[in-house]
């Protein structure tokens, strides 16, 4: 998973991609957008957050999680002694469902394939936070339910994947933020388990599971 390029070099390459998504209209989602939304953070972050889609306000300044969603993810954030800008945090599709509809599989799979995978590659986080279920679907089995998977940390390719609730959802639900609040608090000790053994292993990776191919 080593990835040899230096940090400027990383910080061009996302800036690079940035570049192509704000007037990307490869899917109908372009049609409805004020701003397309590729992401922000560190270029060689630990940590990546996927979200699902931009909503209202991330549509209007072209920033993620800048709503309520958002202040609750800098609380979960400073909880572990980190900010927005130690992290880097996107969505599985860069521009805003009109209406807030649930993205569509071929509108997933058209803006993953072109951005998201490229970002993911060129970050190389050691842990992949998804929030909600349609980022855990790029890396779970289509059948997972979050109630049932949200803190179950999953490890492969040198990595761990991590599926939480999204904020939104607990913002929605305030049942779930004992939930929510204890899996955030396990992810610094995550991270340094998978950069343990990355540096200790030296055996090959176990092949990934077939929803991991994606990356
Ligand atoms: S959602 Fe992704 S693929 Fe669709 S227009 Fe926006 S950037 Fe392009």
């Amino acid at each position: 998973m080593a990835d040899k390029r230096s940090f400027k070099e990383r910080q061009a390459a996302l800036h690079e991609i940035a570049d192509r998504i704000r007037p990307c209209t490869l899917c109908p989602l372009a049609a409805g957008r004020t701003n397309a939304v590729p992401g922000a953070g560190r270029a060689d972050a630990d940590i990546m957050f996927i979200g699902e889609a931009p909503g209202f306000y991330e549509d209007q300044q072209g920033l993620p999680f800048v709503g309520a969603s958002g202040k609750y993810l800098d609380e979960l954030l400073g909880k572990i002694g980190l900010t927005r800008d130690d992290v880097f945090i996107t969505n599985v599709v860069k521009c805003r469902p009109p209406g807030n509809r649930d993205p569509l599989p071929d509108e997933i799979d058209i803006c993953v394939a072109t951005y998201l995978k490229q970002q993911v590659e060129i970050i190389q986080p050691r842990l992949i936070a998804t929030l909600g279920r349609f980022s855990m679907a790029l890396f779970f089995p289509k059948d997972a339910r979050i109630t049932k998977i949200h803190g179950h940390p999953l490890r492969a390719n040198e990595r761990i994947y991590y599926p939480l609730f999204h904020p939104a959802a607990v913002l929605r639900n305030p049942n779930l933020r004992p939930a929510m609040e204890a899996d955030f608090k396990r992810i610094p000790e995550l991270v340094a388990e998978i950069s343990r053994s990355s540096k200790s292993d030296d055996s090959p990776p176990p092949p990934p599971p077939q929803q991991l191919s994606l990356f």
